[in-house]
């Protein structure tokens, strides 16, 4: 296995939740925190002059890559501001003005309306790192930034949790930095964890606190890392939602075949078809061995 080096570069691919909705239910206002989203960017790209930078923005109906675009930023040079950082920032912050721009806030109590697309922006990331991964002659080493603003959403699940172990397959670390809400975020705490990266619920109160935490836990590469210590979460939910009503359960029951979870005892696997077997298997005292097994049994799992 190859260690990381001091001197390797690095590629974030920084996840913006850029839902109005959701955004609207936080202390913390939208255009604050992308002010304090692009000084962190600065600095990441002011650390290295080889590293690389991603940015995608996810909204309630649509994903959108901002960084690097085909659009042209008029090329007015200040020579008080490094010339890498121009493009960015205008790219970002009018990428984001227009995605904003295109949504409506029409409830902002309805749980639908706060959820943005999470697991699409992921897989757009992971294509990201893997074409320029390839097209790389040296080593890169890659990690993913989620600010995410939104609550989770059920009906996302299965695609999310393939993105975090696709993610976790190709040594992508996930720093997720969750910016504003009561509750904590369940997938996205597991994404953290599975892929080694930090989960970070940021004190919206405080102006610069999401900068902050963002400078002290997010900047650090994968080399740093091995030296450091992260805050690390005390207490990470590991529950899973149901594959048949899309909800978070506590107990469920787990298809032996497929590994699909359900909420409810069913006679047929909806994923794989798999007719289950309801016999019980009793010890045979006078044979000494047991009746038949069935062949693929539905087995209780507990989810702490
Ligand atoms: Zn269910
Ligand atoms: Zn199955």
């Amino acid at each position: 296995m190859v260690e990381p080096v001091e001197s390797d570069p690095s590629l974030l691919v920084v996840v913006l939740d850029v839902n109005p909705t959701a955004w609207t239910r936080s202390p913390l206002a939208l255009n604050k925190a992308l002010q304090q989203i692009v000084i962190f960017i600065n600095a990441y790209l002011a650390l290295n002059p080889e590293n690389k930078l991603v940015v995608i923005g996810a909204s309630k109906r649509n994903c959108q890559l901002l960084y690097p675009s085909d659009s042209t930023v008029d090329a007015a040079h200040d020579i008080q501001v490094y010339e890498q950082f121009r493009p960015v920032d205008v790219k970002v912050l009018s990428g984001v003005q227009a995605m904003v721009s295109q949504v409506t806030v029409e409830n902002i109590n309805s749980l639908d309306e706060q959820q943005s697309l999470m697991s699409r922006a992921l897989s757009m990331a992971l294509c990201h790192i893997h074409r320029v991964s390839e097209s790389q002659t040296g080593k890169i080493w890659s990690r993913i930034l989620v600010l995410s603003a939104g609550e989770d959403a059920p009906r996302e699940y299965i695609s999310l949790m393939n993105s975090i172990f696709a993610a976790q397959k190709m040594s992508v670390l996930m720093d997720i930095c969750k910016a504003c809400g009561q509750k904590d975020s369940v997938f996205l705490q597991q994404a953290a964890d599975i892929t080694g990266g930090n989960y970070l619920k940021v004190n919206a109160t405080a102006d610069e606190s999401l900068l902050q935490t963002l400078m002290f836990t997010c900047l650090a590469d994968h080399y740093t890392r091995s030296i450091i210590n992260a805050p690390g979460s005390a207490l990470i939910d590991f529950r899973a939602t149901c594959f048949c009503h899309r909800r978070v359960i506590d107990i469920g029951y787990v298809c032996s075949v497929c590994l699909s979870i359900f909420c409810k005892m069913a006679p047929i696997c909806s994923t794989c078809h798999t007719k289950f077997s309801f016999k019980v298997v009793r010890p045979d005292r006078a044979q000494g061995n047991s009746l038949a097994t069935p062949t693929a049994d539905m087995s209780s799992l507990e989810l702490k």
